[in-house]
């Protein structure tokens, strides 16, 4: 399937454009990892060939501690560069969650020679995301929970309230540098409780009680 013709689940007139994600947007996971707290957002991507929205996680074999990271992903509606915070979220066509999939081995070799993590959280279907609501059904996009259930067993819980660095925060600062386009996603950044993905393991993330859903499994390659 090529992923660039087909458009998002439940925002019709948007295909795909650019993955951008945040990093060590939640305090208690930015700790969980032994991270300092940023004072700007840490901005990276991920390429078109790590979305996904067929329900499952590949994890090649050679990566060997593949983690799950639940997140508010931020749906782009209309062209936007230099973006005042005060009219960000009006740049906003829709609300959904992904796993930002991380192979946090090598990432953390990557890290200890301060490389690009990319190759870590780019990986074909390493950005699973649902369906999306649209923006104007979302009263405080920056007032919600989300939730991460793994083979049934609540894993990880998630306060938009408790963002670093708010939804407009990051649209008016990644405008700053480069043109946001519609159809274009950001990842929020991960609550903490990120851990392991087993082979077989069903994952079910949940926004505001049904508004929103993903539901992936994973299959880890031997
Ligand atoms: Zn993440």
């Amino acid at each position: 399937m090529m992923i660039q013709t087909t458009t998002l689940p439940g925002l019709p007139d948007l295909t795909p454009g650019s993955i951008y994600c945040i990093g060590r947007n939640y305090a208690a996971h930015t700790r969980e990892l032994n991270n300092s707290i940023p004072d700007t957002p840490v901005i990276f991507t991920k390429p078109l060939a790590a979305l996904t929205f067929d329900g499952i996680i590949h994890i090649p074999p050679f990566v060997t501690k593949p983690h799950f990271e639940t997140e508010l992903v931020v749906v782009i509606g209309k062209q936007g560069k230099n973006v005042p915070v005060e009219k960000a979220l009006s740049y906003v066509a829709g609300y959904g969650l992904g796993i930002d999939v991380t192979a946090r081995d090598i990432q953390q070799r990557l890290k200890e020679k301060a490389h690009p993590w990319f190759l870590a959280k780019g990986m074909d279907s390493f950005a699973p995301v649902g369906t999306f609501i649209p923006a104007e059904q979302v009263s405080d996009p920056q007032n919600m929970t989300f939730t991460l259930d793994v083979n049934g067993e609540r894993r990880q819980t998630g306060q938009t309230s408790l963002m670093l660095f708010p939804i407009p925060v990051i649209i008016a600062t990644l405008s700053r540098y480069v043109t946001l386009y519609p159809g274009d996603l950001i990842f929020t950044g991960t609550p903490e409780g990120v851990d392991i993905l087993n082979s077989g393991d069903r994952l079910k993330a949940d926004l505001e009680s049904g508004l929103a859903t993903l539901t992936v499994s994973v299959n880890r390659e031997s």
